[in-house]
């Protein structure tokens, strides 16, 4: 590790993969910063960190100027570096495209692909200064093949996986990596917004059709691969490696997915890809 704490630099670090990936580079010794826009929730990932090892930063990843200011106060810090910056915020929910609110569809771009593009934009100096450094962005299993019923959400995730491998090849002289990770479904809140208004949580509904939710602590690992190996995708989860390997080999038996989210994946999962 060298003389210094490497840092990172961590959006939607207040819960699910963003405090798990926080909590495992921090077991590691790096220095964490802790960025979202919920302030209890980065307390509560700051006190599972030891201490002395995370900073807290308000931010809404929409907002340009106040991701210049949040890595300002990071770096300043960090002797001006960043080794990681994880693009991780991000938000979901799904629905017939023609039924979806046009505020919640301008949400899900904003937050979950420019949010990226800010972040991407903000950080570069910093990574530039910092050999061997990395961006590491929160595609989706929904990044590999379109789902339906989740139409937006999953174009946003196609996008940050084109962002990944495009900013992978122009960075490469300057000593920046670029990856992404693409995750099956992982107990997080934001399975909780599958079919809300149902008696079951997002969790159970899932379950429930046969298909594998993962436990958070899968994450760590998969990250500190995906930033200190070759690959530039990585697929977290067994339903997210059945789907690119179905999205490669077997395309039809993706096309035959029934409609509705929950539906569609029990299809994928029943066809034995
Ligand atoms: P989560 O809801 O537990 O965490 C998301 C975090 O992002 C929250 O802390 C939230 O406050 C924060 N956030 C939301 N809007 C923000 C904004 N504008 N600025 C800054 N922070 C903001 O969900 P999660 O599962 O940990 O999601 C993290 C990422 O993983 C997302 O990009 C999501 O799309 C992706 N992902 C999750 C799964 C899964 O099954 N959990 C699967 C594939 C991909």
């Amino acid at each position: 590790m060298g003389d210094r704490r490497k840092p990172i630099f961590v959006t939607g670090g207040a819960s699910g993969l963003g405090r798990e990936v926080s909590r495992y580079f921090a077991s590691k010794g790096w220095f964490v910063g802790i960025a979202d826009i919920n302030p209890d929730g980065m307390a509560q990932t700051a006190a599972m960190l030891p201490a002395g090892q995370s900073s807290i930063h308000l931010l809404d990843v929409t907002n340009r100027e106040q991701w210049k200011q949040a890595l300002a106060d990071f770096t300043a810090t960090t002797g001006g570096k960043i080794d990681v910056l994880f693009n991780n915020a991000g938000i979901g929910s799904g629905g017939a495209i023609q039924d979806m609110d046009d505020s919640d569809i301008d949400r899900q771009i904003a937050i979950n692909l420019t949010g990226v593009i800010n972040g991407i934009r903000a950080g570069f100096e910093y990574l530039k200064n910092t050999p061997d450094s990395c961006v590491l962005n929160t595609s989706s299993a929904a990044g590999i093949y379109g789902v339906g019923g989740l139409s937006v959400y999953s174009a946003t995730k196609f996008a940050v996986r084109g962002l990944t491998e495009s900013h992978d090849i122009e960075w490469r002289e300057l000593g920046i990596k670029s990856r992404s990770l693409m995750p099956g479904f992982i107990d997080t809140n934001i399975i909780g917004n599958i079919e809300p208004g149902s008696n079951q949580t997002g969790k159970e509904k899932l379950e429930s059709a046969g298909i594998e939710v993962s436990p958070v602590e899968i994450i760590g690992p998969a990250a500190w691969q995906a930033v200190h190996g070759k690959k530039v995708h990585t697929t977290v989860n067994k339903m997210a490696k059945q789907l690119a390997f179905a999205a490669r080999w077997f395309p039809g038996r993706l096309r035959n997915q029934r409609t509705g989210l929950v539906e569609g994946l029990e299809t994928i999962v029943s066809s034995g890809t």
